[in-house]
């Protein structure tokens, strides 16, 4: 089995203090895989104290920028493109009810690559939501999806593969319910989807474990998904012990492009 972990929300506003002290003695270990937002909205809800009155390119944090490529260069961690302003246009996520998705996802994905040394293979949906529409612009520039949970049905795709994929993944649902997660990466045909388990202070850690055993029982991709930011220290207690529970499984700890990418069925 491979085991990612996933952390969301890394913006111009974030200190390096922050990652370090949450992931500073895992990411040796496992990588991290850091889903950016590009441009941080004022407005935006992810955690943030804003000192601007404008949204801020992650790209100008010339701190966070020097230290992510250090641990870019130590293949510590990966970056993802966690949607553009990470904002609530009309009360509904970005990637939702937001204009110009396409021109985001491009213009985001391009300030990624010129901070960082980095190529963007994946998207982090903003507060875990995707229309229609979110979908099409971001399987359009070539990325995959790393999901949290999302029981509705999937956003339907013209593509010969999606009903064999969308059917496989509807069994499941039948089945698991909320219980699990779809324990493979599915393959639409016009992109890659992974799903993640939520990790903070209120997760049951023993739900977590049954979780991860399934996946290992399968064979198949285990992604643990993280908030640094809003880590207190109960949280960053279980994502210890979630990581020490996964090292006595030895499982290939590996980035979440790679889980998907390496995945064979
Ligand atoms: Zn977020």
């Amino acid at each position: 089995m491979k085991f990612c972990i996933r952390d969301d929300d890394t913006n111009y506003y974030t200190g390096p203090s922050v990652l370090e002290s949450v992931f500073g003695s895992i990411w040796d270990d496992v990588p991290i895989t850091l889903a950016c937002i590009p441009m941080i909205s004022p407005d935006s809800d992810a955690l943030v104290k804003p000192t601007e009155s404008l949204p801020m390119p992650i790209g100008e944090n010339e701190e966070l920028v020097s230290y992510l490529n250090d641990r870019l260069r130590d293949g510590s961690v990966e970056l993802a493109l966690h949607g553009y302003h990470h904002d609530a246009p009309n009360g509904d996520p970005e990637f939702v009810s937001g204009e110009r998705l396409a021109e985001k996802v491009k213009d985001g994905r391009d300030q990624l690559e010129s901070a960082f040394e980095s190529t963007i293979q994946l998207f982090a949906p903003p507060h875990v939501r995707l229309s229609n529409k979110g979908v099409r612009a971001v399987q359009n520039a070539g990325l995959d999806i790393v999901r949290g949970y999302g029981p509705r049905p999937r956003e339907g795709q013209l593509h010969p593969k999606w009903w064999a994929s969308y059917a496989k993944f509807l069994a499941f649902y039948a089945r698991y319910r909320k219980e699990f997660r779809y324990p493979f990466p599915i393959d639409y045909g016009t992109h890659r989807e992974v799903y993640s388990h939520r990790l903070n202070r209120q997760t049951d850690l023993d739900w977590c474990k049954r979780a991860f055993d399934y996946i290992e029982s399968k064979d198949g991709v285990f992604c643990l998904s993280v908030h640094a930011h809003g880590l207190n220290q109960t949280g960053q207690k279980k994502l210890e012990e979630m990581v020490s529970y996964a090292k006595q499984h030895d499982p290939d700890f590996v980035t979440a492009s790679a889980a998907i990418a390496e995945f064979n069925p």
